[in-house]
C-alpha cells in the first residue's frame, strides 16, 4: 500500500482492523492488489460473491438496468424486483417478498412482522427466541436477537424481548416458552460462530414446539441462503418450512441486496408498517434476478456441491494429516478446527501466500469460496493452506 493511500486511511472510522493492502480488481475466484498481487479468494466479500468476483452477468444486469432505469422510487412498481419476487416465490415456500438494502435491515423487517403478527394473533406476544453466538446483523434490535459475547452491554440498553436459547438443545429452547413467546428465529447454520449446523432432530423439533405453541419460526438465511450449502436454501436440507426467512449476501452476489420472505399466513404488514428508500430498487434487483437465474441454472447447483464436497475432503485429508480438529458444515460453507488458537496467525500466513481466508475463531477457519468455483482452484487453494498450515500447527 502506498504512502499517500495509508494517509487517506486515517479518514475512515476503525471499524475493523485491516491489512495494508488495497484491492483494486477481481476476477472469479481472484483478486488483485495495487501492487499486481493475485491472491485466491476464499472469504469472497463474506460468503457474498456466490457467482465470483464482477462476472458477466453481474456487470451486464448493472449496465443494462442502470442505461433504463435505476430509481423510480418505492412507492412505484418496477419490473426487475417484480420478477425477482416472483422467482423467489416459484422457487421457495414462501408467498410475499420485501426487498432490503442489508441482511439486518431484512432481519430487522423479520422481527417486526413476528411482533406485528403477535399483536394480531397472539395477544400482543412479542418474545422472539434466539440463541448464543447467533448472528443477525449490527442494529441494535438484530445486535440484541444476537448472541455474540459481550454485545448485550456493549450499546446497552438492550432491546428487549430476545431470550437466549442453546443450539441444538431443545429443553433449553421449550423452558423460555410462555405467554409472550411469538417466534423463534435462527440461522439453520451458525455461521459467524464457526459454521455450527443445526442438527436435523433439533430443526425438526422447533419446527413441532412452534406448531404446538402457535410460534413463528424464522430463519435467517442470509449466509445459507441461495446455494451457499448445497441447496438453494439451507431449510430445504432440513425437511422442514418456517414461516419467514431473510436473504441477504449471495442474493446480490456483491450489491447490496436483501429479501424478507413470508407465508400468506403470517404475511401482516399493511401500508405504513415497513418500507424504505431503497427497497426494491431495479438496479439491485435486477442483479438479485440475474444472480438467482445462474443458481438456478440447470446443473450449477449440483456442481457446485461437488466441490463443496471436494473441499471437504481435501480440508478432511489435511485435518488427518496434521492432526487438527473436525471439519463441519454443508456445500461450500465450511469449517476446519484447527486445535489451537493459530486461526489469526494462518490467516496472515495464507495471505502473504496468496489465499485469502477467514477466521471467524481463533481456534478453526471458515471457508467460503465463489459457489462457480473449479476442481483446480480447489486443489490449489488446499495446497496453499497446507504449505501454511504445516509450519504453524506444530
Ligand atoms: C451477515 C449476516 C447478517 C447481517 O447482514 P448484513 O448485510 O451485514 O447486515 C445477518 N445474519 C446472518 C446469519 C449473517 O451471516
Amino acid at each position: 500500500m502506498s504512502p499517500d493511500l495509508v494517509a487517506l486511511s486515517q479518514s475512515l472510522m476503525p471499524i475493523i482492523p485491516r491489512p495494508e493492502i488495497v484491492f483494486t480488481r477481481g476476477e472469479g475466484a481472484y483478486l488483485f492488489d495495487d501492487q499486481g498481487k493475485r491472491y485466491l479468494d476464499w472469504i469472497q466479500g463474506w460468503a457474498v460473491n456466490c457467482l465470483g468476483h464482477s462476472p458477466a452477468v453481474i456487470t451486464k444486469a448493472l449496465t443494462e438496468q442502470s442505461n433504463l432505469l435505476i430509481n423510480p422510487s418505492p412507492a412505484f412498481f418496477n419490473e426487475p424486483s417484480l420478477k425477482l419476487a416472483s422467482l423467489l416465490t416459484q422457487h421457495s415456500c414462501f408467498d410475499h417478498v420485501f426487498f432490503a438494502s442489508s441482511g439486518a435491515e431484512a432481519n430487522e423487517g423479520a422481527i417486526k412482522l413476528a411482533r406485528k403478527w403477535g399483536q394480531l394473533h397472539k395477544g400482543g406476544a412479542f418474545e422472539i427466541i434466539t440463541f448464543t453466538d447467533g448472528f443477525h446483523g449490527r442494529t441494535l434490535a438484530t445486535m440484541s436477537a444476537s448472541g455474540k459475547a459481550g454485545w448485550d452491554t456493549i450499546f446497552a440498553p438492550q432491546v428487549p424481548g430476545f431470550p437466549k436459547a442453546k443450539l441444538n438443545n431443545l429443553a433449553s429452547v421449550s423452558q423460555l416458552i410462555n405467554p409472550n413467546t411469538v417466534a423463534i428465529m435462527l440461522e439453520p447454520i451458525q455461521g459467524e460462530a464457526g459454521v455450527i449446523p443445526a442438527d436435523l432432530a433439533f430443526m425438526k423439533g422447533l419446527r413441532a414446539l412452534c406448531d404446538e405453541h402457535k410460534l413463528l419460526l424464522i430463519a435467517d438465511e442470509v449466509q445459507t441462503g441461495c446455494g451457499r450449502t448445497g441447496s438453494l436454501f439451507a431449510y430445504e436440507l432440513y425437511g422442514i418450512e418456517p414461516d419467514i426467512m431473510t436473504l441477504g449476501k449471495g442474493i446480490g452476489g456483491g450489491v447490496p441486496l436483501a429479501a424478507l420472505l413470508a407465508k400468506r399466513a403470517c404475511s401482516c404488514f399493511v401500508p405504513g408498517d415497513q418500507g424504505g428508500t431503497y427497497c426494491g430498487n431495479p438496479l439491485m434487483c435486477a442483479v438479485g434476478f440475474a444472480v438467482l437465474q445462474s443458481l438456478l441454472a440447470e446443473g450449477f447447483l449440483s456442481s457446485s456441491r461437488r466441490v463443496g464436497l471436494q473441499l471437504m475432503d481435501g480440508l478432511k485429508a489435511l485435518s488427518r494429516e496434521l492432526g487438527l480438529g473436525e471439519v463441519r458444515g454443508h456445500g461450500l460453507l465450511l469449517a476446519l478446527e484447527l486445535g489451537c488458537d493459530v486461526a489469526p496467525q494462518v490467516v496472515t500466513a495464507a495471505r502473504e501466500a496468496g489465499l485469502l481466508l477467514n477466521a471467524p475463531r481463533a481456534h478453526c477457519l471458515r471457508f467460503m469460496p465463489a459457489l462457480n468455483s473449479t476442481e483446480d482452484e480447489i486443489r490449489q487453494g488446499l495446497a496453499l493452506l497446507r504449505d501454511v498450515l504445516k509450519p504453524l500447527v506444530h
